[in-house]
């Protein structure tokens, strides 16, 4: 990759050296392939479980170089997805899996803290926002179905408050979850590579996974080495949709996109908006925002650009298309930053699952190769799930992770090519044109409306 993502380099300035590249033939136990959140916590967890597994970690560039170096580093839970969750697996299932999501950011802050990782974790909650007349309500249904299962995740605040807690005049209304938090990706990332060394977990950056036999074991081959190993687990996120033809149709590959402000403390302090909260309308592709812990503001939304075919286009490694147009947006929310030069803007591939979850799986039915993927733009927190089950795989235990259905791979599948790149720019444009009629107060067109919901049809409150 070209260019280092924003965060990472933030992070890079306390953690300068990267792990040397694999050379020659090397054994292990297990291979993890990806160094995002999803390999990182897979490999601790399993080293947690099993203290005598020897684990090699492969990744392509350095680890945080993907998705997990370039979020909003808004930690969030599935509590907002609960219909969906019951839809696709029972009420019980939902339950757990909202629980188990929400034990996520406590479980993240708790290894943060016993760890000494400094990712400017700010447990401060989440403001589910309206920024239009159309948006207001949207979320009460499901906190009525969550409190019916005996999980009070959200409150109702009255407008004046949603507006002292958003810093912004621009949210009309909004509900508040304190089970949330915001943290510094890049720190996140490169803090779990940090321990992960530590427990004695072999990485290797710039080290590309090129191919591997599918005998048993398997033997992974990069550049210039190759790993032996009992079990492979492939955490490459985006990627896999590129280089594992059977998974082209199973994610649609979107951009999120973020703009970040130069340090403006004074600024934030007089607006009112300081603590770690993050903030994210109703829409289909939700703007989001929150403050860093040194005093800038940063905005994000997803669904702009779509790739054809799976590929990784280049556009996800360079500054965001849509810089113009996300500063706009972060002026309409906050008037006073008009003078506040943008120090970057960026974006990166989200892999967006038909369902909007990840699915877990076994590649081709080998018992013992492992994938996960399909976050949807919502993997902060989830991926430390995606570590518990992929932890659990590979040990082969039998508990609730290995039951859940979300380990029986992709559950939908999109249409080839090109009508999914087609749908899916007919389907954002008119999202747009819906939004842009609410924003503005007016009805928007009856057809726009039925394609919009082609989209929600996964579930609300993702963020690509
Ligand atoms: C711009 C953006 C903003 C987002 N904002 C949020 C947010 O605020 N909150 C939230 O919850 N989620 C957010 N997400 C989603 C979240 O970041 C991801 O779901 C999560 O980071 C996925 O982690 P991962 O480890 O599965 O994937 P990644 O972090 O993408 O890791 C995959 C790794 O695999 C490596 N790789 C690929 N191919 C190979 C190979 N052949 N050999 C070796 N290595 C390989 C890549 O270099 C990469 O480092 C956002 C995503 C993006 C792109």
């Amino acid at each position: 990759m070209s260019m280092r993502p924003f965060w990472i380099e933030q992070a890079l300035f306390n953690d300068g050296d990267l792990a040397p590249a694999l050379q020659g033939a090397q054994r292990a136990d297990v291979c993890i392939v990806g160094g995002g959140f999803t390999g990182l916590w897979t490999a601790i967890q399993a080293k947690q479980l099993n203290p005598a597994l020897d684990i090699v970690l492969l990744e392509s560039d350095l680890c945080g170089a993907g998705a997990s170096g370039r979020n909003g580093g808004c930690l969030l839970t599935w509590s907002a997805k609960f219909f969906t969750l019951r839809r696709l697996f029972g009420e019980a299932e939902a339950v757990r899996l909202v629980r188990a999501s929400e034990a996520a950011v406590q479980h993240i802050a708790d290894f943060c803290r016993e760890h000494g990782i400094d990712a400017e974790l700010r447990q401060d909650g989440t403001l589910y926002t309206a920024t239009s007349r159309a948006q207001i309500g949207t979320l009460e249904p499901v906190m009525r179905g969550l409190e019916a299962c005996g999980i009070q995740s959200y409150w109702t605040l009255p407008p004046d408050e949603v507006v002292r807690r958003s810093g912004s005049a621009r949210n009309l209304a909004g509900v508040y979850s304190p089970i949330a938090a915001t943290v510094h990706p890049g720190k996140l990332v490169r803090g779990l590579r940090r321990t992960a060394l530590a427990m004695g977990i072999r990485i290797h950056e710039r080290s590309p996974m090129l191919d591997f036999s599918t005998g048993h074991p398997v033997t992974v081959r990069t550049p210039a080495g190759s790993i032996e190993a009992k079990k492979l687990v492939l955490a490459i996120n985006a990627w896999m949709a590129s280089q594992f033809p059977q998974f082209e149709r199973t994610i649609a590959i979107v951009s999120s996109d973020m703009v970040i402000t130069e340090r403006c403390p004074e600024l934030l302090r007089r607006i009112g908006f300081t603590d770690g909260v993050s903030v994210l309308d109703s829409r289909t592709f939700v703007y989001y925002y929150r403050s860093t812990a040194d005093g800038r503001i940063m905005l994000g939304k997803g669904g702009n650009t779509f790739s054809w075919g799976g590929r990784i286009a280049p556009v996800f490694d360079q500054r965001s298309p849509y810089e113009v147009e996300l500063t706009q947006a972060l002026h309409s929310f906050f008037p006073a930053l008009e003078g506040t030069p943008i120090t970057a803007s960026w974006n990166g591939p989200s892999d967006r699952s038909v369902t909007g979850f990840p699915f877990f799986g076994r590649l081709n039915g080998a018992p013992h190769i492992h994938y996960g993927f399909g976050y949807s733009g919502n993997g902060v927190g989830p991926t430390y799930m995606g570590g518990q089950i992929l932890s659990s795989l590979l040990l082969d235990l039998d508990n609730a992770w290995t039951r859940s259905p979300l380990t029986q791979g992709p559950r939908g599948y999109f249409p080839p090519e090109p009508l999914r790149y087609v749908g899916s720019i007919v389907v954002r444009n008119a999202i747009r044109r819906k939004e842009r009629a609410e924003d503005e107060g007016r009805q928007p067109w009856q057809v726009d409306r039925m394609l919009s919901k082609l989209a929600n049809a996964a579930g609300k409150a993702d963020k690509a």
